[in-house]
């Protein structure tokens, strides 16, 4: 027979305690964290402008320049063979962590937002003309909208917009009047980073395919918190960024469908991206090594299937049972607050991001009053000024979770607004 199930108050404060014992045990991973700010133990709630870096990601990196660091692929030495082992052994981690079959088709860049400017440079070239549309959305992040417009500047497309709800959700019964037998390109994030909203790409994807469309999705805030695979989600091409996933800055990866980057002509010309060059003209690498032009950056390639592994190993269950635990119980403190205006739609549709407003305070003063308490988090446009403009607001102040943090990390975050609350009445 079963046992009596625990009252929802019992449960939920196992799973709290849970939660707190994970992060920390995670935290012991993590150097940035061992320290004091404000002469109280560091609160990092930046994790959507950019994570910190576990020992293994530190190490991994160490390990590279101290030992196997020389210029890759066209080396005929021991060292240069070991760099170029760990550049193409980084790309299949990255491959597998996006669940991508072929290593082939991820191309590393210097982070999501070169990837969509690759796309959006690279592809239109070649596929995008006069009257052509491509969609956007409303709650996309600047990377995701501004190549976009240059695109659109230059092939003289068109641009459409998605709109929100009050919750920023995407209005998605309105994508099939948006999508025209003019669209070409539908590019939209996979988590919102200003909001945390999830979206559905797989249900999008097809739609987008039944328009005879290709789907672009910016995984910076996907990558780092949902379990990724890209054939399960059908889009066409995946940007992620590893400072956003526990690896380092400087570096990220675009997934693209092989036949796509195939058509593609190169981004940017220079060494290692060329088969043959003549006094006129060249002819081009396979993928993925015709996106790559010139000495790439091998550590941070290194770093970042040191990252993915890292996650791997922690288990994306594990992970996202963790921020579930510590989003609700934020929501929860956070909505007890008098005063306060919460942006976003509810926890089982979120990551672990909440943008706020407190009555009488600007967002900046907030960060800047947690920061003196040893509290980080970010206060602007967040780099998605079309979101403030839905809602009618300048900035808000936002916090975001990820695996180190726990209830207590929000309570500082409470006992900060709490500060806040008495200074400005
Ligand atoms: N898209 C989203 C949703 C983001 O959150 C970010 C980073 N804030 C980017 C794109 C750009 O990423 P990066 O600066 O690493 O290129």
């Amino acid at each position: 027979m079963n046992a009596p199930a625990a009252p929802a108050g019992a449960r939920a404060s196992d799973r709290r305690s849970r939660a707190n014992a994970f992060a920390a045990r995670v935290r012991r991973d993590f150097p940035a964290l061992q320290q004091e700010v404000g002469g109280k133990p560091l609160v990092y709630l930046d994790n959507a402008a950019s994570t910190q870096k576990p020992d293994a990601v530190i190490d991994a990196i160490a390990h590279y320049y101290r030992h196997d660091h020389a210029n890759v692929h066209r080396g005929m030495h021991e060292l240069a063979r070991r760099a170029t082992e760990a550049y193409e052994g980084a790309r299949r981690k990255v491959a597998r962590f996006l669940g991508a079959a072929d290593p082939a088709e991820v191309v590393w860049t210097r982070g999501t937002t070169e990837a969509i400017n690759l796309v959006a440079s690279a592809w239109s070239h070649t596929f995008l003309g006069e009257g052509d549309e491509i969609v956007l959305s409303t709650q996309e992040h600047h990377s995701n909208l501004v190549p976009w417009q240059l695109a659109a500047a230059r092939a003289g497309a068109r641009l459409r917009y998605l709109e929100l709800d009050d919750e920023g959700r995407l209005l998605l019964d309105r994508l099939p009047e948006l999508l025209s037998p003019r669209t070409r390109m539908v590019a939209l994030s996979h988590v919102s980073n200003a909001l945390g909203t999830v979206n559905p790409v797989a249900e999008i994807a097809k739609q987008v395919h039944a328009a005879g469309a290709l789907l672009l999705v910016d995984g910076a805030q996907g990558a780092p918190h949902l379990p990724i695979d890209v054939a399960t989600l059908g889009c066409d091409f995946y940007a992620a960024s590893g400072h956003k996933m526990c690896g380092p800055t400087g570096i990220g990866a675009l997934w693209g469908r092989r036949e796509l980057l195939e058509q593609m002509e190169p981004y940017q010309g220079g060494g290692e991206m060329i088969s043959v060059v003549e006094r006129e003209y060249s002819t081009w690498a396979e993928v993925p090594h015709k996106f790559e032009a010139g000495t790439p950056n091998v550590a941070g390639a290194v770093g970042m299937g040191a990252a993915a592994d890292y996650l791997t190993g922690i288990g994306h269950a594990a992970l996202a049972e963790h921020e579930r635990t510590v989003l609700e119980y934020a929501l929860d403190r956070l909505a007890a607050i008098d005063g306060i205006r919460l942006f976003g739609p509810p926890a089982a549709e979120r990551c672990g991001v909440v943008s706020f407003l407190l009555d009488h305070a600007h967002a900046h003063d907030v960060a800047t009053i947690l920061d003196a308490d040893g509290v980080a988090v970010r206060a602007g446009h967040h780099c998605a000024q079309l979101v403030m403009k839905h809602f009618g607001v300048p900035a808000t102040s936002r916090a975001s979770f990820y695996l180190y943090n726990d209830t207590e990390d929000v309570d500082r975050l409470i006992e900060g607004l709490d500060r806040v609350k008495a200074i400005f009445g």
